[in-house]
């Protein structure tokens, strides 16, 4: 953490340096091949937001830019990489343009901008990969990075503001896309197989199949608006491991999760349905712990930094972190909003924090729904009644349309 601290004093003392230029330049474009796939990175003397997608007839991969100065000179491209070209110009107002002319169908995996860190300058990072007719048509219109060419800002050279504005579009580029045309939700029915859940002494209901039937109605519910697509952890009765329901969101580049549980308490005139998010606290912890478990680069959404700095790492994951964080308490709001004017029953507080480890996807805004307590025979029979999925579902389902409404009016400012 002393690293992190002496980055940010540094950035936070060159953020309030003068700057003599506010138009931006591009100082160096490079393209490396690394294992399956092609970097491009481009030196650029401020943070910017871009758009980066593909277009055929002939293929191109196209960059644009707020207006800049081209003073990259003569760019050396690489042969295997099947670039044949590289031009650039202005495109309209305030707009320039870099387009890179290659030779075969290709795919770009992801689009991040590195802030200047360690010495190095601000990076745009772009790569690709060679691909087919069939998946480039599939891909087309997918469009990297959140730059409005109607209405191109300058680059913003101080840098404490920098971070704070790239994170979303930088860390999971293509989340706005997706998040636009139809989220992805996984709905994560708690425990299963060997691993029964809670159990209600006077009903003998098991919390697996109480949760799994809930998981089931509401996957029909969302399906059958035709907005989503949804996977869920498992629709049978198996033992899966909480680290594979996050890791199984993550390679489903979720764009929600949402785990279905149901509790048990001594005392048994305890009822209610309650949500949880991540806590902070717990967060932190478990932020430290997944770093030396696992490999980071495995944590941000696709994007392999390898090759860069540890620090912007770790700097990128902390804020992916925070990022989803506030969208899990954002989405638990409307949930706890929405509910009980379906006839779910709430706790007292129904917003609670934990540290679940099913909500610890750093990049996937995540919520664990306790959807009430089978310690109350009563509650138990009905949290397994048709009635109760019934309005369980058509709930969830209205929290969830509430909370995408609010995704795509933020990523449309
Ligand atoms: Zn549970």
């Amino acid at each position: 953490m002393k690293k992190h601290l002496a980055i940010f004093v540094c950035l936070f003392i060159f953020g309030f340096m003068p700057l003599a230029a506010h138009a931006l330049d591009l100082s160096s474009v490079r393209f490396g091949q690394h294992d399956n796939k092609v970097r491009m990175v481009v030196e650029m003397s401020a943070s910017s937001d871009f758009l980066a997608f593909v277009i055929d007839n002939p293929y191109r991969i196209v960059v644009d830019l707020p207006s800049f100065n081209w003073a990259a000179g003569k760019v050396s491209h690489p042969g295997f990489a099947g670039i044949t070209g590289i031009r650039h110009g202005a495109l309209k107002s305030g707009v320039s343009r870099v387009v890179i002319d290659v030779n075969r169908p290709i795919s770009i995996q992801s689009a991040f901008v590195l802030p200047a860190a360690s010495g190095k300058p601000n990076r745009l990072v772009i790569d690709f990969s060679k691909s087919n007719a069939g998946s480039f048509n599939q891909e087309k219109g997918r469009v990297f990075g959140t730059l409005d060419t109607n209405n191109p800002k300058a680059p913003v050279p101080a840098v404490n503001t920098r971070i704070a504005g790239t994170v979303p579009s930088t860390v999971s580029p293509p989340k706005v896309s997706s998040v636009i045309e139809k989220p992805l939700i996984v709905i994560d029915p708690g425990h299963g197989g060997v691993d029964p859940g809670a159990i209600s002494k006077a009903t003998g209901l098991h919390e697996k199949n109480i949760v799994l039937a809930l998981a089931k109605v509401l996957r029909d519910e969302l399906a059958g608006t035709g907005r989503y697509n949804v996977v869920m952890t498992r629709d049978d009765d198996r033992f899966i491991k909480l680290h594979d329901r996050v890791k199984f969101a993550r390679s489903h580049s979720a764009d929600l999760f949402v785990s279905i549980h149901a509790d048990a308490v001594e005392n048994s005139s305890t009822r209610g349905a309650s949500v949880y998010t991540l806590s902070e606290k717990a967060s932190d912890a478990q932020t430290a712990k997944l770093a030396a478990r696992e490999n980071k680069v495995d944590l941000i959404a696709g994007i392999d930094l390898s090759v860069e700095d540890q620090e912007v790492v770790d700097i990128l994951v902390d804020l992916a972190r925070r990022d989803t964080m506030n969208q899990s308490k954002f989405f638990a709001g409307k949930l706890v909003n929405v509910l009980p004017n379906h006839g779910v029953g709430m706790l007292v507080n129904p917003h609670r924090y934990a540290g679940f480890a099913v909500l610890k996807a750093p990049d996937i805004p995540s919520v664990l729904i306790e959807s009430g307590f089978v310690s109350n025979s009563s509650e138990a029979r009905k949290l397994n009644s048709n009635a109760f999925r019934r309005k369980f579902a058509v709930a969830m389902r209205q929290g969830i349309d509430a909370y995408f409404e609010q995704v795509r009016k933020n990523a449309r400012e």
